[in-house]
């Protein structure tokens, strides 16, 4: 498909409206995306006319809503390259993912064990291996951080030992945008028989990822942030790990047999999606997929860098900018503040004016804290955004500083 910018952005029905009077300018992207009209389309038809709960009946709407949500698991299989589709979990997103991931480990790990995280972390990838080693009684440990937003590589090699057994790292930070190489990160975790899972939350939006070629033993996203609906989100695992870990949940669906005195597991998936799932959530997380690899994510990446170059280009020129997140090579989100301003100030002003950013410590207090600064302004950008709308970001931007200095 040949990228057109307008058909795209006719195909998102959100984006045309006002907010305070002016036209929306939509750059919250890396909190949740927008949702083109397909996807919202299958929604409503999944209620209209499949719904049906799926794998108990034998009934023609149970048959074809179970048919249409293993579709969608071998769809998303084939989208990230996973062996096998029983490698491929639904869940209800990244959170979800993870804390099914180290709770597992909590009960596998021992005292004298280390668990390795980033510190450019999402919180959602803190709190779960926090718990995982107060129960266990392992030991947490934190690749440092590097001026410019990157990890420390020499460091990381240094804190791998013998005794590490799993190292949780996000592929694309959620704060600054930066890109890390995850690559090297599995390739030396497995050096010394570490596993290793990718937070994927942020990647998705912007690229494939390729479990096998990554060769990552979990990977986890959410659907919400790749223009699929919330409460939807994928696990990956290999499956040598999804036998080895135990169940997380216990109910139907997960059980092959039950009685009072011993339950024995279901094989995979179903071991790890107990419960009804969210079906309609499931099958349309397929068809969001299909859209983004019509709209292809070479065009994608390229369109977003542009934006980024873009961005960064506008923004440098407003006077007292600092940007946070300064690598090569980074995913379409900027990361900046004003000097002397607080960034809630200007984030108020400019949504007044119709501009969507975020602004906080983005679920990464550690890097707040490193920055020494109570929070960023955070514009991400889409591929359903364009340099107008970077345009009158910037407008808006220069009145805040007006009205704040
Ligand atoms: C959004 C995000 C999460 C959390 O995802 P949920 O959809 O809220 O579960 C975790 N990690 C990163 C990097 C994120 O961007």
């Amino acid at each position: 498909m040949k990228f057109d910018i307008n058909k795209i952005r006719s195909q998102f029905p959100i984006l045309h409206q006002q907010v305070n009077g002016k036209p929306l300018v939509y750059f919250d992207n890396a909190a949740t995306s927008q949702k083109p009209q397909v996807v919202i389309d299958a929604e409503v038809k999944y209620y209209n006319e499949i719904n049906a709960n799926i794998h108990r009946g034998v009934h023609h709407l149970s048959q074809v809503a179970t048919d249409a949500y293993e579709e969608s698991r071998i769809k998303i299989q084939k989208h990230i390259n996973a062996k096998n589709s029983f490698e491929v979990l639904f869940t209800s997103g990244t959170t979800f993912g993870i804390n099914l991931v180290a709770n597992g480990f909590g009960q596998i790990l021992k005292a004298g064990d280390e668990v390795i995280v980033s510190h450019l972390e999402h919180h959602s990838n803190i709190v779960p291996w926090q718990f995982a080693c107060e129960r266990s009684g392992a030991t947490l440990k934190v690749i440092p951080m590097l001026q410019d937003g990157s990890l420390d590589m020499e460091a990381y090699q240094n804190l791998l030992t013998k005794n590490t057994k799993i190292v949780a790292v996000n592929h694309i930070s959620n704060a600054l945008g930066v890109v890390n190489p995850v690559k090297f990160i599995i390739e030396k975790a497995h050096q010394v028989g570490a596993a290793v899972l990718i937070d994927g939350a942020q990647a998705t939006p912007h690229l494939k990822p390729d479990v096998q070629d990554l060769d990552c033993d979990f990977y986890v996203f959410s659907g919400h942030k790749i223009g699929g609906p919330t409460g939807t989100g994928i696990l990956y695992g290999k499956e040598v790990w999804l036998n080895k870990l135990p169940p997380y949940q216990g109910g139907g669906e997960m059980i092959k047999e039950v009685t009072f005195e011993k339950t024995t597991y279901a094989c995979l998936p179903h071991k790890f999606e107990a419960g009804t799932p969210n079906i309609a959530g499931g099958i349309v997380l397929g068809v969001a997929i299909d859209y983004l690899n019509e709209v292809g994510f070479d065009n994608i990446a390229a369109y977003e860098q542009e934006l980024l170059d873009y961005g960064m280009q506008q923004l440098s020129k407003l006077e007292g900018i600092e940007f946070y997140g300064t690598t090569a090579e980074k995913a379409s989100v900027i990361s900046f503040n004003f000097k002397g301003i607080h960034p809630y100030d200007v984030g108020a002003i400019i949504d007044k004016l119709g501009i969507a950013v975020r602004t906080g410590h983005h679920c990464a207090q550690p890097i707040m804290n490193y920055f020494d600064i109570p929070g960023t302004i955070r514009a991400s950008f889409a591929f359903y955004n364009t340099k107008e709308e970077i345009d009158a970001m910037i407008e808006a931007l220069k009145k805040a500083q007006m009205m704040l200095q």
